[in-house]
Order: structure tokens, then C-alpha cells, then sequence
């Protein structure tokens, strides 16, 4: 018979898949023997059959759930229902395989009704005890019924200045009609508070398996690609109350850092409040190291316990406690979320501490997230120079310049109107997930470091400064204002997230590209791979930058990019639109003069490392003028007229140029531009060989789709070299000339290919287009669509299509080697710089993937984790 629901003493760590990784967690931590207050987790599975069928719960898990409550009323020794004077109250919790922190719904202090809340009311105080009642109604009517929340929160401030007491001040009667009045809310939604504690328990349980299916939560695993269909489990626990007095209180904490890695507990605690105080941001929470001033021996304890979930989990953790009366509870652990500069300092701290080894560190850091790492900052000498505003709590690092929207609607829909924006909100909550997504940075007045947005923020990798407590926001109003200063919306603001420092206006950044620790893990991540990463760059620029982070080479020099200067379309497009022999000479020595110079200084940039130039690839329309008034200004220049040049533009207008006149077609039938290219690579490879760097040049032939016009190329660039050699007077040195595979027939016949190329590199951008029929330029028009309607999951451009494309790069690998075992194989497009795609390709066995210089850190990475993940 199946199981349903597993008590905390019958799971374990490893049983995150059944009882989501809270439930496996609290598991783990009871079998510890850790001070966890007991309780049972219903498992996942029985989330999907609800969520299937809604009679499973009444068919079947009611009744467990009945045993479960018997089992822990006798294990605490108090009862769920009835009037014996030890309660037993209880909080509902969901809790996923992923975290998905305050995505999906709780409600505490289950158990109470009328009668009961009387009995908490003798044994605590009346205060505490109808405080803990009007939560419970407040948090089932919004997470059970839907009633809004705020309507409660009006109540009690009506009911507040009607007595013209505070809440904490109210006599039996009072407080009892309070509860009417939110009783009466229920009613006029048409529901009514169910007493009894295990209607009230049934209620719940079904309300947290529907959270999963809530937009928001659907929002975040779609945003952390969580699949949809694991459903979540639901943690029942006894409760323990944080809000009993001044010796209790609840508090969140990281075992470090989580915005910058430092080893030191983390974290902050409300006096006498209950748990989702803490993260709702509502009141300001005091750092945890105050603890260790108003209640040392509780401090200790939970230093101690931090340090043995820490070690026991080989990763930071995020720590929820409760201290009830001066006795420490631990609630929950999981390993906490974290910036990527936290992610990689604790990653590198703990193989320094013997906690994880090399790989394992590796394998913590995910290649999405490096780019976090090469980061902008504000230039330094603007931000001195910069209108100060206020400064809040450094919650997650960043800088970014934004117009101030104050709520996530309006950010959704300036985001949609191309506009960059900020959040800036009093506190932020789940429902605003859409719109802290497409904000560049998260601005709030209240809350601490684990606030919502703090930790979501940090989660997305999105600057954020929380707890702005000198900010006065109107969201109502669209105004903020920070002593005489008033901002309203649109206005211009810049946040440090590094700081907490917020000024008025655009900031300039500018990017870090060094950093030690990012470092130190790719020399790792370089000892274990088998792919190499090499870089796509032709700006003498790019190349320092893809240097810089450690490019391998270059595995894409596109020299048409080259040609685009002011100065060398000219002499392209007098190229191109020559009419004498002598206007076409005089064209290509003045390219072949800018060519060489550039080859020149990148052949210098990349030392011994190997670069592999393309010859010209597009079609030759793609440098020519469209407009009219631009032609005329041609024209002048080139002394011709410029309606001979409209004829000539038009002549050259190709229907399908994609599959027109390009790549190799143009090098065969316009041998010349491919002999100028090629001259100029040799002439700077020559002098430089003279002033004694050894240079091997790599020459690339785009578009090839048979063997014989790679052969036709090759043999006439061959005699070119030749002839290059002797008139420079310079003994041969090796060459190699190589050609793109970009076309389903390449891959084909990559047999006969390989016996005329020495490498080959995919072209996937064209390969992809050749295959799919869909145009690299046009898939956005559907691309959205198709991801909607589930056709297509993700753009085949950007990650790589095993299915096809990955069949025909397979076919080419396995033809080719038949014919040159050894033959390298790269691969240029742009899925080659994408992080999921690179285990295929070393599954595939390609040599070396090449993608752009920004691209590379997480390529490194990622091509380390391929050879880690591939050996277990
Ligand atoms: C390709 O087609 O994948 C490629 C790298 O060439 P380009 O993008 O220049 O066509
Ligand atoms: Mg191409």
C-alpha cells in the first residue's frame, strides 16, 4: 500500500523527491537530534493525485491524516481537538523538491476556535492567545477562501480607534467581538470559519496542494525552470510560539553571507513575533549577533546547531528558528540561496576548509550565473560626483539606472515599452515576482536582509537595496520622497547594490573583469576539461577581452566584420561597383592594406595561442547603401552616377539571399577577394615570422557544400601561398586550411570533405536555419508562439537541437573521423557558448567550442562540468 504521509523520524535528506526538500530537511535535522518540533510530511505524490483528482482526498488521505494527528497528539502529549487544556496546535507549510521561498501558501496556529483560544488564554495570556486567533483567521481566509488580507489588517485598525485602545490593551469582551467582526468578513464572502480543528486542518492541506498551480508560483518555476509537474508535499508541525513573550521571538539565518561569502553567521530575529514576520518585511528585525547580548545560552545553542548543519550539509545554510519562552526550536534548514560572488567565495572557502573537494566546487557554481561576476559598477570617479539620496541595506550587488515605477504592473508594462525600470515598493511580496523580474533593480523602505525582496532578488541575480527606511513611498501616489526631496514616477534614479547607496540620475558603470576568485575556480575548471573554449572575435578590442578571460584561441575570426569601418566600406563598395580592372585593383590593395595591419595586431594578441580567420561570408548587397540620399553621397565619391549606382545596387538584390550569392559561392566565382584575404593573413604572418614569432595561420572557407568547390578553393589559395612564400623570400611554414560545416549536405558528405579540409567548425546559426527552413533572422516573429503552444521549448539558435541538427553534426563527426581520425572539430555558432548545450557537444566529441569574449568564463566552466558530470 502506497504512503501517504511520513512522520519527521521516517525521512531522510535523500527523500526530497517524495517529501520536498522542506520535509526531507526536517527529517534530517529530527534524525540529528536536532530540537525540531515534531510533526508529519504528506508527500508530493499525494499533491499530484489531489491535484488530479480532488476526491483522493477525501477517498483516501483524510483518513491518514487522521492517524497522523493521533500519532502526534500522543508523541506531544497534547490533544488537536476537544477541551483538554493542552493544545496542540499546529502550522501548515508547503514545501517543494525546489525552494520556492513564499511562491506558495501557510497558515499557522491551527487547532484554535472559540473555546479553545479561551483555554490558550489561561494558560498564556489573554493578549498572546487572541493574537494567535486573529492570525489563523486572517492567514485561512486569505490562503483557504481568498479573501484579501488587508480587509482584516482594516478591521483591526477600525476596531482600534472605535475603543481607542491599542489591540494589546482589550478586555475579554473585546477581544471577542474583534473576532466576530472577522467572522463576519468570512460571512460576507459567503464562507464561514470552520471550528473543528481537523476541518480547519482538511481545509488547509487542500489549499497548500492548489498553491502549486498559483500564477505566481507557476511565474517562479517557469523564471528557474522548475518543472511544473512535481507538485508539492505539506509539512503539519506543531507549533511553537515565538510570540509567547519577551524571552521568545523567531529569526531567519544564513551560516554566511549571502551577498558576499563572509564565513559569519548571518542573520536577523524579532522579539516576541511569530515566523512570517520575519520574512514579510513588516517590522524591522535586529541582527542576529544582538542575541548574543539579550540571550547568550540560546546564541551558543544556536552557533553550535548552525555549525553542524553546515557541516552535515557541506553548504551554507538558511536557518529558521523560533526561541519559545528561552528555548531554541529549529524550524527548517536549507542550503541558502546566494549571490554569485557569495556562491563562489563559499565555494572556494570550503575546499580551503576540507568541506568539499575541487570538483564539487565546480560543480556549486552555475554557469548562468557568472555573468553576474563580470558585472558593472559604477565608474568611480561619476559616482563621486553623483546626487546622494538615501543609503539602505546592501541586500544584492549590482548597479543600475532605471525610471522609478512603484508597481509591478507598471513595471511589467514599462518594461514592454522598452523602458529600463526600478521597483520601489514599501516592502515587496509574492505578487510581485513579474514585475521584479523585468526591473533592473529592487528598491524597498522596509524589511531586512532576508526580507522578500532581499532574498528573491538575490535568487534572480537583480540589484537590490532594501530597507530605505528614510524613503517615504505613496505607492497610491506615485511619489517618494526622502526629506525635501520628491521623486516621482519616471524619474531617474542609480542603485548600488554593492553600497545600499541610491543616487538621483544615470550613473555611467563600466565592467569588472578581474576578479581573483572567479579566477582561481576556471584554472580549476581548465585542469579537468576536454573541450577547449576559444573565442569568436575580430576587433583587436575583443580579442583583449576574450584573452582576458582566458579564451584558448580564436575559433571565429569574421572578417567581414573588418570591412565595416567609415573608411573600408569605401573601399568595398568601390570594390564591388567597380567598372575597370584598375578601379578593382586599386580597391583591393587598399583592403588588402587595412587587412594586414589587422592581422597583423591579431595575430600579436593572441601570441602562440591558434586563430582561425574566415574568409568573406555574406553576400556582397549586405555593404552596399539602400537609401537614396546615401547612394548620391556614393556617388560623388566614387565619381560615378549615382543612378548607374542604383542599377548596379539593384543587379546585385538577391530573393533569397540567405541562399544566394555568399561564402564560398562568392569566393569562387570572385576569386579575387579571397586572394586578398588571404595575401594579407600571409604577409603579417610572414613578418611576423621574421621578427621571430611562430605563427601557425588557420584559414576557414564558410558555406561549403561540396567536396569540389572546397577543392577548387583550396587548390587556388594553395598556389596563392605558394607564390606568397617565394616572394617574400620565406622558407615554408605550416598552414592549414579548414572549412565550415553549416549545411545539412556538409554533414553528409563530411567524408569527402575531411579529405580536403585539416579542421572543421560548425557554423550552427546556419546549420540550424538549413535544417529547421527557419530564417535566423526572422524566428522571432514565432518563436514565442511556438513556446507557448509548447511546439518548440526553447530557440534552437540559442540551444543547441539535439534531435536534428545534433543527429547531423553526429553524422559529419562520425564520416569525418572514418576518413582523419584526429581532424579538430570546433563548433562557432552561438549555441557554442551555451552552458546546457555543451554536454552534448563533448558527448559528440568536438575539440573545442568558440563563442564571444563575455561568453567565455561560463563556457570554461561548462565544459568543466561536462567532464564531471560525463565521469559519474
Ligand atoms: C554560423 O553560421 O553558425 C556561423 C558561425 O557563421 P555566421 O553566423 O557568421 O553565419
Ligand atoms: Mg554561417
Amino acid at each position: 500500500m502506497t504512503k501517504w504521509i511520513y512522520s519527521f523520524e521516517e525521512g531522510s535528506a535523500n527523500d526530497k523527491d517524495l517529501l520536498g526538500g522542506k520535509g526531507a530537511n526536517l527529517a534530517e535535522m529530527s534524525r540529528l537530534g536536532l530540537p525540531v518540533p515534531p510533526g508529519f510530511t504528506i508527500t508530493t505524490q499525494s499533491c499530484i493525485n489531489y491535484l488530479d483528482n480532488p476526491d483522493f482526498f477525501d477517498s483516501t488521505l483524510k483518513e491518514d491524516t487522521l492517524k497522523a494527528v493521533t500519532n502526534l497528539e500522543k508523541k506531544t502529549e497534547k490533544t488537536f481537538s476537544g477541551e483538554n487544556p493542552n493544545l496542540l496546535l499546529v502550522s501548515v507549510r508547503s514545501g517543494a523538491k525546489f525552494s520556492m521561498p513564499g511562491m506558495m501558501d501557510t497558515i499557522l496556529n491551527l487547532g484554535l476556535n472559540d473555546q479553545r483560544t479561551q483555554l490558550l488564554a489561561k494558560q498564556t495570556n489573554l493578549d498572546f492567545a487572541y493574537n494567535c486567533y486573529r492570525r489563523l483567521l486572517q492567514m485561512f481566509a486569505d490562503v483557504v477562501y481568498g479573501i484579501d488580507k488587508g480587509l482584516f489588517d482594516d478591521c483591526l485598525a477600525q476596531f482600534e480607534q472605535m475603543q481607542a485602545k491599542t489591540v494589546h490593551n482589550l478586555d475579554l469582551y473585546e477581544h471577542q467581538e474583534l473576532i466576530n467582526q472577522y467572522k463576519d468578513l468570512y460571512s460576507k464572502h459567503g464562507y464561514q470559519f470552520p471550528e473543528e480543528p481537523n476541518q480547519q486542518l482538511y481545509g488547509a492541506i487542500q489549499a497548500v496542494f492548489k498553491s502549486w498551480n498559483n500564477h505566481r508560483a507557476r511565474i517562479y518555476r517557469e523564471l528557474h525552470q522548475i518543472p511544473h509537474d512535481l507538485g508539492t508535499a505539506v509539512n503539519v508541525q506543531s507549533m511553537v510560539f515565538g510570540n509567547s513573550d519577551q524571552t521568545s521571538g523567531t529569526g531567519v539565518c544564513f551560516t554566511r553571507n549571502p551577498a558576499n561569502g563572509e564565513p559569519k553567521l548571518f542573520g536577523e530575529f524579532l522579539l516576541n513575533a511569530q515566523g512570517e514576520d520575519v520574512v514579510a518585511g513588516i517590522r524591522t528585525p535586529e541582527p542576529i549577533a544582538s542575541l548574543k547580548i539579550s540571550q547568550p545560552e540560546v546564541y551558543k545553542s544556536f552557533r553550535d546547531y548552525a555549525t553542524i548543519l553546515e557541516n552535515h550539509y557541506k553548504d551554507m545554510q538558511d536557518i529558521e528558528f523560533t526561541i519559545e519562552k528561552g528555548k531554541l526550536y529549529i524550524l527548517q534548514t536549507r542550503n541558502g540561496k546566494r549571490t554569485a560572488k557569495a556562491a563562489l567565495k563559499i565555494a572556494l572557502d570550503m575546499v580551503d576548509q576540507g568541506l568539499i573537494n575541487k570538483e564539487e566546487a565546480l560543480l556549486r557554481i552555475s554557469p548562468a550565473s557568472i555573468s553576474q561576476l563580470i558585472h558593472p559598477v559604477f565608474q568611480e570617479s561619476a559616482l563621486a560626483k553623483a546626487p546622494f539620496i538615501v543609503q539602505g541595506l546592501p541586500a544584492s550587488p549590482g548597479a543600475a539606472t532605471g525610471e522609478i515605477v512603484f508597481t509591478a504592473d507598471r513595471a511589467k508594462e514599462a518594461h514592454q515599452e522598452g523602458k529600463k525600470v526600478i521597483l520601489v515598493r514599501q516592502e515587496t511580496s509574492p505578487e510581485d515576482i513579474e514585475g521584479m523580474i523585468v526591473s533592473q533593480a529592487i528598491v524597498t523602505s522596509q524589511g531586512g536582509m532576508t526580507s522578500h525582496a532581499a532574498v528573491v532578488a538575490r535568487g534572480m541575480g537583480t540589484c537590490c537595496v532594501a530597507g530605505c527606511g528614510e524613503l517615504n513611498i505613496s505607492e497610491e501616489n506615485k511619489i517618494l520622497s526622502c526629506g525635501p526631496l520628491v521623486l516621482t514616477e519616471g524619474d531617474i534614479i542609480s542603485v548600488d547594490g554593492y553600497s545600499g547607496r541610491i543616487y538621483s540620475g544615470e550613473i555611467p558603470t563600466t565592467l569588472v573583469e578581474h576578479n581573483q576568485d572567479l579566477q582561481r575556480l576556471l584554472s580549476w575548471a581548465d585542469e579537468v576539461a576536454i573541450l577547449k573554449v576559444r573565442a569568436n572575435a575580430e576587433t583587436i578590442k575583443d580579442l583583449q577581452t576574450a584573452m582576458k578571460f582566458g579564451a584558448q584561441g580564436v575559433g571565429l575570426a569574421r572578417t567581414e566584420h573588418m570591412f565595416f569601418g567609415q573608411e573600408r566600406i569605401l573601399e568595398m563598395r568601390r570594390l564591388i561597383l567597380a567598372d575597370t580592372e584598375e578601379e578593382t585593383r586599386e580597391a583591393l590593395n587598399r583592403l588588402l592594406e587595412f587587412q594586414e595591419k589587422d592581422f597583423y595586431q591579431m595575430f600579436q594578441a593572441v601570441q602562440d595561442k591558434p586563430m582561425i580567420v574566415r574568409l568573406l561570408d555574406p553576400p556582397m548587397h549586405e555593404f552596399l547603401p539602400k537609401d537614396f540620399q546615401e547612394i548620391e553621397i556614393l556617388a560623388t565619391k566614387l565619381k560615378k552616377s549615382p543612378e548607374k549606382l542604383v542599377d548596379c545596387i539593384e543587379s546585385l538584390q538577391e530573393n533569397n539571399p540567405m541562399l544566394g550569392h555568399r561564402g564560398c559561392r562568392l569566393g569562387i566565382t570572385k576569386p579575387e577577394i579571397y586572394k586578398m584575404q588571404t595575401e594579407a593573413i600571409f604577409r603579417s604572418a610572414i613578418k611576423l615570422h621574421q621578427q621571430g614569432q611562430e605563427i601557425k595561420p588557420e584559414i576557414m572557407v564558410p558555406l561549403i557544400a561540396d567536396q569540389k568547390e572546397l577543392e577548387f578553393i583550396k587548390n587556388y589559395l594553395v598556389q596563392h601561398i605558394d607564390q606568397l612564400f617565394k616572394q617574400y623570400d620565406q622558407e615554408p611554414f605550416p598552414y592549414e586550411i579548414g572549412t565550415m560545416i553549416e549545411l545539412p549536405r556538409a554533414c553528409l558528405t563530411a567524408d569527402k570533405l575531411a579529405e580536403e579540409a585539416n579542421f572543421f567548425s560548425f557554423g550552427t546559426n546556419d546549420l540550424t536555419q538549413m535544417t529547421y527552413g527557419f530564417s535566423r533572422d526572422d524566428i522571432g516573429k514565432f518563436i514565442g508562439q511556438y513556446k507557448e503552444l509548447e511546439i518548440l521549448p526553447f530557440d534552437p539558435f540559442q540551444m543547441v537541437d539535439k534531435e536534428g541538427v545534433g543527429e547531423l553534426m553526429k553524422i559529419a563527426i562520425r564520416k569525418a573521423r572514418q576518413v582523419k581520425p584526429n581532424i579538430p572539430i570546433g563548433i562557432c555558432g552561438e549555441v557554442g557558448g551555451d552552458p546546457s548545450s555543451i554536454s552534448f557537444f563533448q558527448k559528440i566529441q568536438v575539440t573545442y567550442v568558440s563563442c564571444s569574449p563575455y561568453r567565455i568564463p561560463a563556457a570554461r566552466l561548462a565544459v568543466a562540468q561536462a567532464t564531471i558530470q560525463a565521469r559519474s
